[in-house]
């Protein structure tokens, strides 16, 4: 805890949050010199230079958020392929660093939002299972424009969530994080339906792109936590990167979790390589320099406007990766996110709408157009 406290410079609660849960947990753990009450966000909102941007991740904001909490997941666009789902954004900036991180495209705060009124955004889950969705597969995730644990420590709305989520053992939670931060949650009694994902990469990648992240060897181990107290696992091998030792450094990442989790612990995995917005490479080269892979990649412009790598490239990564979990264990599964159908059927040589085992990751309806076409 001391060192997540440690991260912060100050703490600005908007008065019209302080008599939140959150605000008050927040003026027991941070000293009072380092908390204020104010009645305006003290800094205003406009384009972040690279260095305004850096030092948002260390400027803490508590308010209510405003706005309707919920929102389709962006993947969900026509030519592109995406786990169709529901996405709780109760933040948005992230206290870790990425190089590739997409919050760059667009993030215009110069703070580290957290919105206060988590109860709201449980109250429009209410209102979506009282109009009928109560007994559907419904999915939400809570990993968009914030990481989902690595603050978690500090709000514990993973308790409130999974909580909350246990009167509805339908719908499923997932949180997604690069953090190991699971302890807070681990004896919180749930349904069985709370889904822990990790983003993993090799370590050398970790090292180079991804900076205040958990190791490779920390995450693992957190999942490991997190099977032993029933919850449901996920990783997403995402975004690959493009190195010379690539082939060496993601053999040994599938090596790993092949030998530490089963098929059966693990029933989604997905993999997606680097993509990014055009507009966030000025600031990621500002921010990360030269000493960087994602700063130094040759990307070609995709369908939807973002940067790739040439699809052959792709292609032979994700290939290479599938190929060598099923050289362990022809039971492991992946699926691509955020592909194009071309991408799915040159290297698994099928569409996810065709996979039997894919559809209850997809919107029914989507699924059955695209059969139907
Ligand atoms: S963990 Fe996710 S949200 Fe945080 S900096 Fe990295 S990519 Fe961005």
């Amino acid at each position: 805890m001391q060192e997540l406290v440690a991260k912060f410079e100050h703490v600005y609660i908007d008065q019209t949050a302080v008599g939140s849960s959150l605000a008050r947990r927040l003026r027991e753990l941070f000293p009072d010199d380092r908390v204020s009450v104010v009645e305006a966000p003290p800094l205003a909102a406009g384009e972040l230079s690279a260095r305004e941007f850096s030092r948002s991740k260390r400027l803490l904001y508590v308010t209510p958020f405003k706005g309707k909490f919920f929102k389709r997941c962006p993947g969900s666009r026509p030519g592109l392929s995406c786990c169709n789902y529901f996405v709780l954004n109760w933040g948005l900036q992230c206290d870790m660093n990425c190089s590739y991180c997409y919050l760059q495209s667009f993030i215009n705060t110069p703070m580290l939002t957290i919105y206060s009124n988590l109860d709201d955004a449980l109250n429009e889950l209410r209102e979506i299972g009282e109009a009928g969705l109560k007994a559907q597969a419904l999915r939400v995730g809570t990993g968009e424009t914030v990481d989902s644990l690595s603050l978690d420590p500090l709000t514990l709305y993973s308790q409130t969530l999974i909580e909350f989520f246990r009167d509805y053992p339908a719908w499923t939670l997932e949180f997604k994080t690069k953090s190991n931060k699971v302890d807070q949650f681990l004896n919180s009694p749930h349904a069985g339906n709370v889904v822990v994902s990790w983003s993993v990469n090799p370590q050398h990648i970790v090292e180079r792109e991804e900076h205040g992240t958990a190791s490779l060897s920390e995450r693992l181990e957190a999942a490991h936590k997190c099977v032993g107290h029933g919850y449901r696992l996920a990783f997403h091998i995402d975004p690959m990167i493009w190195h010379p030792e690539w082939r060496e450094n993601y053999g040994a990442l599938v090596d790993e979790i092949a030998a530490r989790f089963t098929p059966e612990q693990l029933p989604y995995m997905s993999v997606g390589a680097l993509r990014f917005q055009p507009e966030q490479r000025a600031m990621m080269r500002e921010r990360f320099g030269l000493n960087s892979y994602v700063t130094q990649a040759e990307t070609f412009s995709g369908r939807d406007g973002k940067l790739r790598y040439d699809a052959a490239v792709r292609q032979e990564m994700f290939q290479f990766v599938l190929q060598r979990f099923h050289a362990h264990n022809p039971a492991w599964r992946l699926f691509m996110c955020m592909e194009s159908p071309e991408t799915w059927l040159k290297v698994a040589g099928t569409s996810p709408f065709k996979q039997p085992h894919m559809h209850d990751l997809f919107d029914p309806k989507v699924v059955r157009a695209a059969e139907a076409t």
